[in-house]
């Protein structure tokens, strides 16, 4: 057996498991148990610290991030102001400015440990410039971080005349998830056709689907039903996802009792957006005000896999943010009141694992035969973790390191090897 490439020394896993060795061989890992014996080119002493797969963001908006204040910023701060400034910056884009702040953001994230990123791209511009954009971008990237982009008809497929043609040109680009946003129709009925519509369309293509769904306080927005029902009649199960959900939070008791059980049947996915969900719901409220969120331990509870999205960092939608998938999960906890340490735990899973399945990854996590792709955080635990909101103090991708912090009391030791960040708009196509 020919050498390993990395020895990780002396790793806690989330699971709790302490003092283990990861070992990897040709970008995998070979081994995962305590005090192995060989030695490696590099090597890594956690010092008892936490080691976990990489950070996963199932819901994210590549095409905007970076563009606050273009070209004015949002007074009001909500989402109809918001989707009415994006509205307004579309005329001026440029493929080169998508794609170089897309780059910077997506150095941001693999600093952070976020290695995966399940983008939307409006396809409501007839030249998709977006799309064009960051399909490149995605293909620039792919060494460091996995980005999955979503056709995503941000000014409705049945509102925006053409929407339904661009989003399929966009497939055929190879955009490989199919979005939509069936509250932002005129009517509830427009909303369930282009549900439909768009279910059948990733039916005939084979992908999966991600559609912005029931983002509104409205309790009769209803469109996650509809969802769950084509998924069930196309026999898409496990293959859907509904994002925000929000409406959920204020639907009745009784109908949610019966939805659930539902979304269980259609194996859907699920994606709250914390930090956008508690600033632009409950907007219409004097007081008491609406979180806005949706029932995350009650889907939990069900058994269906639920993940905590980024959404937006510094857009028409959002001024604040900065790529740190625990300062999501912290405020997800804190929304839905998941303060118990299973709950806590939970929080971590949703920006990793979870995220990780609905994101269809392919050796995802610490076992041996994944990717060698993990992160050393200078945290006990997961809740610990969460709870400092944690420094990364090695980034790995395929059993490399590629992010490192640079601080001097840092436990890190790479020998011959200077703490760096990856800085994608210097290294060009890597
Ligand atoms: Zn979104």
């Amino acid at each position: 057996m020919p050498a390993p490439d990395l020895i990780v020394r002396n790793a806690t896993l989330p699971d709790g498991r302490r003092g283990q060795d990861i070992v990897v061989t040709a970008g995998r890992i070979a081994e995962v148990r305590p005090a192995v014996a060989a030695e490696a080119a590099q090597e890594i002493d956690a010092a008892g610290q936490l080691v976990t797969p990489p950070f996963v963001d199932a819901h994210f908006h590549m095409d905007s991030t970076l563009s606050h204040g273009l070209p004015r910023v949002n007074r009001s701060g909500t989402l109809l102001e918001g989707i009415a400034l994006w509205g307004e910056l579309k005329p001026d884009l440029t493929a080169e400015a998508i794609a170089a702040r897309a780059l910077e953001y997506c150095d941001w994230a693999v600093a952070r440990g976020l290695l995966a990123i399940r983008s939307h791209v409006d396809v409501c511009d007839p030249r998709l410039l977006a799309v064009e954009a960051l399909l490149a971008v995605k293909r620039q990237v792919a060494p460091w971080l996995d980005l999955q982009l979503v056709a995503f008809p941000q000014d409705g497929l049945l509102r925006s005349l053409g929407a339904e043609a661009q989003l399929l040109r966009a497939l055929d680009l190879g955009v490989e998830v199919v979005g939509g946003i069936p509250h932002f129709e005129r009517t509830m009925a427009d909303g369930a056709a282009s549900v439909r519509r768009l279910c059948e369309i990733a039916a005939e293509r084979g992908l999966p689907v991600d559609m912005h769904c029931d983002e509104s306080d409205d309790p009769l927005s209803r469109h996650v039903e509809t969802l769950a029902a084509e998924t069930v009649r196309l026999g898409l199960q496990g293959r859907v996802t509904g994002s925000h959900l929000t409406s959920m939070h204020s639907m009745d008791n009784y109908y949610v009792s019966k939805l659930i059980p539902l979304m269980v049947e259609a194996e859907l996915g699920v994606v709250a957006n914390p930090l956008i969900n508690i600033t632009l719901q409950g907007r219409h409220d004097t007081y008491p005000k609406r979180r806005g969120m949706t029932r995350v331990p009650e889907l939990m509870a069900a058994g269906l896999t639920v993940a905590f999205g980024h959404d937006c960092v510094m857009d028409p939608w959002y001024g604040l943010g900065s790529g740190d998938m625990l300062e999501v999960a912290g405020m997800g906890l804190h929304v839905a009141q998941m303060t118990g340490v299973e709950a806590m735990r939970a929080c971590f899973d949703a920006v990793t694992v979870n995220p990780a399945r609905l994101l269809g990854l392919e050796g995802y996590g610490l076992a041996p035969g994944c990717r060698a792709d993990f992160v050393l955080l200078q945290a006990a635990d997961p809740v610990e973790a969460l709870r400092l909101r944690a420094e990364r103090l090695a980034v790995v991708r395929a059993g490399r390191v590629i992010a490192a912090a640079s601080r001097r009391d840092s436990v890190l030791t790479l020998p011959g090897q200077e703490a760096r960040r990856v800085d994608f708009r210097r290294r060009g196509d890597g």
